[in-house]
C-alpha cells in the first residue's frame, strides 16, 4: 500500500472511531495528513467523520488550493497554519468534542494554560494548552492567531469552538486530542472541589523525560 493510500485509509478509520464514540457531532470536526511534495489530505466540507470515503478525500496544496477529490473542509486553513509552523507534524485533528468545547466557553480560564496539569498523561500528550481568541467561522485571522502559537504548542483550544491538535502521525494527534477531551471532562467534574495539581518539580520531571 502506498503512503497516500495508507493515509486515506487511516483518516477514514480514525474518523469513524471518533464519530462513533460521539467525539464530534454532525458534520463537525476535520482530520488531515501531510503527504510528500507539499500536499495534504483533508476531510471534505460537510462530511460526517463517520461516513468518509477514502477515494473522495480532498487533496490540497500548501496554500489550500484544491488539487483533487471533494472540496476541502472550510477549516483547512487551521490545519495549514499548524503545518506551516511545525515542520515535523504529519497530521492535524480538529474536533467539536463536548467537554473541550465547554471548557473553551468558560469565562474564568487562564488563556496561557486553559486546563490545569492534573494528570501525567495530559502533561505528556498535550502539555500547556493556550486559548486562541474567538473569531467567527471562516475568518482567516483565526489562522494567523493559531499560527502565532503553533511553533510553541502542538495543541491549542479555540475559544467558544474547540481543540486543534497536531502530531507526528495521525495516531499521535488522535491520542493527544482524546487525552485533551478526557482532561476537559475531568476538569469540569472537579470544578468546585479542591484539586491537587502536579507540582512544578513533577512537571519538570515529565518535561525532561517526555518532551513534547
Ligand atoms: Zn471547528
Amino acid at each position: 500500500m502506498s503512503a497516500e493510500a495508507a493515509a486515506r485509509e487511516a483518516i477514514c478509520r480514525f474518523g469513524r472511531s471518533l464519530y462513533d464514540r460521539g467525539l464530534t457531532p454532525g458534520s463537525s470536526g476535520n482530520l488531515s495528513v501531510r503527504l510528500e511534495g507539499g500536499r495534504f489530505l483533508m476531510t471534505p466540507t460537510n462530511a460526517a467523520l463517520g461516513a468518509l470515503d477514502p477515494a473522495r478525500l480532498s487533496l490540497v496544496d500548501a496554500n489550500g488550493a484544491a488539487l483533487a477529490g471533494d472540496p476541502p473542509t472550510k477549516e483547512s486553513f487551521l490545519h495549514l497554519a499548524m503545518y506551516r509552523e511545525r515542520a515535523r507534524s504529519g497530521a492535524v485533528v480538529h474536533l467539536h468534542s463536548s467537554h473541550a468545547v465547554a471548557v473553551s466557553c468558560l469565562a474564568d480560564t487562564d488563556p496561557a494554560q486553559v486546563l490545569p496539569p492534573i494528570t501525567a498523561y495530559y502533561v505528556m500528550r498535550v502539555g500547556r494548552l493556550p486559548l486562541v481568541p474567538y473569531f467567527r467561522p471562516g475568518d482567516r485571522d483565526l489562522a494567523d492567531a493559531v499560527g502565532a502559537l503553533a511553533s510553541r504548542h502542538h495543541a491549542v483550544l479555540l475559544a467558544n469552538h474547540g481543540p486543534v491538535v497536531a502530531g507526528s502521525t495521525l495516531e499521535a494527534a488522535v491520542h493527544a486530542i482524546e487525552e485533551l477531551e478526557e482532561t476537559a471532562k475531568l476538569h469540569l467534574l472537579l470544578r468546585g472541589a479542591p484539586v491537587r495539581r502536579l507540582s512544578e518539580a513533577q512537571l519538570d520531571e515529565l518535561e525532561r523525560l517526555f518532551p513534547n
